[in-house]
């Protein structure tokens, strides 16, 4: 199963300290023995993107904040836990004055990581493992998790996702429909092979499903000790 790595800050939600018109929820935050009431609003079709996604990638947040207010952000926004993995400000490569997460630390092939980051110095150190998404504030009508949900579902399915992504971006802006037009002629190629090696080896191929396409070659317990270090 392929990593999805999913920025939180802008792309799911967004959070402030002074009480915007409406909020979706309120999270009391204690930091420097002070508390904090934390503002928070969710992006349209979060809840449905997260469990959509669970079905076919392994999901880790990975936020540049600190984990005082992420952690129990999340106990909230992910009550189902479809998020196994949790990596903060800590576990970010702060240079240039600005934090970026590095992927290669996340002790998984680099082939099969995707980060989903409205930022585009967040993904610095590996853009070709990117998607860039627009960042959001409070639009009620936004709809670029579902926009991104059918090139995900393909991508799943590809050897290499960084011979999509590494291919689609400009300047931080994703051409979503070579994207999606790459993503399944790959899947499609991919799906192909394995049927014809499946085929050569004299086994007759039921239908296939996901889990054909799973890599058996890592343990699937979650393994973020590399970056934990
Ligand atoms: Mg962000």
């Amino acid at each position: 199963m392929k990593t999805l790595v999913l920025d939180l800050d802008e792309t799911l939600v967004r959070s402030q300290f002074t009480e915007p018109e409406k909020y979706d929820l309120l999270l009391p935050v204690r930091l420097d023995n002070r508390s904090y009431q934390v503002y928070v609003q969710v992006r349209p079709g979060t809840a449905e993107f997260l469990e959509e996604m669970a079905k076919c990638y392994e999901l880790v947040i990975f936020t540049a904040s600190l984990s005082k207010y992420a952690n129990p952000l999340m106990d909230i926004l992910d009550p189902e836990r479809y998020c196994t993995g949790r990596l903060f400000r800590e576990h970010c490569v702060y240079a240039d004055r600005v934090y970026m997460k590095d992927m290669a630390q996340l002790g998984r092939r680099i082939e099969d990581v995707i980060l989903i980051d409205n930022s585009p110095n967040s993904y610095r150190p590996q853009p070709e493992n990117a998607i860039p998404i627009l960042s959001w504030y409070d639009d009620p009508d936004d709809t670029e998790l579902w926009k991104i949900t059918p090139l995900l579902r393909n991508l799943a399915r590809v050897e290499d996702v960084r011979s999509v992504l590494g291919n689609v971006h400009e300047n931080h802006e994703m051409d979503l429909e070579k994207a999606e037009r790459m993503a399944e002629q790959l899947r499609r190629d991919y799906e192909l092979r394995l049927l014809t090696k499946a085929k050569t080896k004299g086994q007759r191929p039921s239908n296939l499903n996901s889990s054909d396409f799973d890599l058996n070659d890592r343990t699937s317990e979650m393994d973020l000790m590399k970056i934990m270090d």
